[in-house]
């Protein structure tokens, strides 16, 4: 290491990253591996960025506002969903003496944004069934400021049962935070908590446009809670997290016709995500198809690193979930559009023939 590096604080000498599909592999035509929406579209930009924007950029948190069925006072955008987690953290834990909880398996954010500013992180597997162990929850409270719930949860699909979000509501009640993350609930939007924002103070939903809306690359997330939660946020964030070009794609992309036509990939999206989920159960070399209410589906195979490294020869990129505390041999695979689909499905069921023979030839 050279003497510069070593003058990074001692958490970033021993962090281990997190490793985003992006970074993870490279190559490919077809990326199935990040749960993107494969349907972009296109956009207009005003073309002068002289002046430096607005903070909380008035038209965007209005649209979202509207969007989401909330007031104004109870939004804050940022650098998308991943920044809102980082706020929080930032905002509510006392580096070197407050907690979060996390529900594993679950999405890595959480645990990396906590670890990274010297938060400790309460881990609170999921229960066999894949709901929130609750008395565990429960008796794991000290100290704990935030409690991490993603819901449809990410890798696994499913969605965390609204009576038990309700019970981690009343439970920490003017004790901590309840994050629900909804990055991807425009898949099943009745499932969203949103709703009992103006019942519980302490809950608080995040969201993203990287999902179902098609705009990963625009990095624009929101932070929806009431408004002294907000006003917290805001004195955190930095001056100018929103830059102009962004804000003006994401009112396009909220604007009704936006909408619509997000909802329009969301019903193509879940229809070739159950055709793609009936098709795994008849490969041989799938034990588990995770139920999914997302853009993508988990699957239990024998060899997870096999399998990835064998359909990315072929120029489609999945990805490896085995690392996740409790789930064995996992990939989890985005839905793409139907032509994507098609070339996946093609060489999975190339890959039962693979291993078939193989396994015949060992005899
Ligand atoms: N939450 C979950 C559950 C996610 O899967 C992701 C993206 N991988 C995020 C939050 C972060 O989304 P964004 O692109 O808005 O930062």
């Amino acid at each position: 290491m050279s003497r510069i590096s070593s003058l990074a604080r001692q958490k970033v000498q021993q962090l281990v990253p997190y490793a985003s599909a992006r970074l993870s592999m490279s190559g490919g035509s077809v990326w199935l591996n990040a749960n993107e929406n494969s349907m972009a579209t296109d956009y207009e930009l005003s073309g002068q960025y002289n002046r430096y924007p607005d903070c909380q950029p008035k038209e965007l948190i209005s649209a979202y506002a509207a969007y989401a069925g909330v007031e104004t006072n109870q939004v804050l955008t940022s650098r998308g969903a991943d920044e809102g987690i980082e706020l929080l953290i930032r905002s509510f834990c006392e580096p070197g003496q407050d907690a979060i909880s996390i529900c594993p398996p679950t999405y890595g954010m959480y645990k990396i944004s906590a670890e990274s500013q010297l938060v400790d992180v309460n881990i609170v597997p999921l229960t066999q069934d894949l709901t929130l162990d609750l008395p565990t929850l429960f008796t794991q409270e000290a100290n704990v400021k935030l409690v991490f719930i993603c819901s449809p949860n990410n890798p696994t699909g499913d969605l965390i049962p609204r009576e038990q979000i309700i019970e981690v509501l009343e439970f920490y009640k003017d004790k901590a935070l309840v994050v629900v993350d909804e990055a991807y609930i425009e898949f099943a939007p009745e499932a969203s908590v949103a709703g009992l924002l103006n019942q519980y103070s302490n809950l608080v939903v995040l969201r993203t446009l990287s999902k179902a809306f098609a705009l990963a690359g625009l990095r624009c997330g929101f932070t929806l809670a009431e408004p002294s939660v907000i006003a917290a946020l805001r004195q955190m964030i930095a001056p100018y997290p929103v830059p102009a070009p962004v804000a003006e794609i994401a009112v396009q992309a909220l604007s009704s016709q936006g909408q619509q036509k997000m909802r329009a990939t969301v019903e193509q999206i879940n229809s070739l995500r159950e055709s793609f989920s009936t098709f795994a159960t008849t490969l041989s070399y799938v034990s588990r198809v995770y139920p999914s209410k997302a853009n993508y589906v988990l699957l239990s195979v024998p060899d997870a690193a096999a399998l990835v490294s064998f359909i990315a020869e072929q120029g489609v990129l999945i990805r490896n979930q085995s690392s996740q505390l409790g789930l064995g041999q996992v990939v989890r695979v985005s839905i793409g559009n139907a032509t994507e689909m098609a070339q996946l499905q093609q060489i999975m069921s190339s890959y039962s023939t693979k291993i078939t023979t193989e396994k015949q030839e060992s005899l």
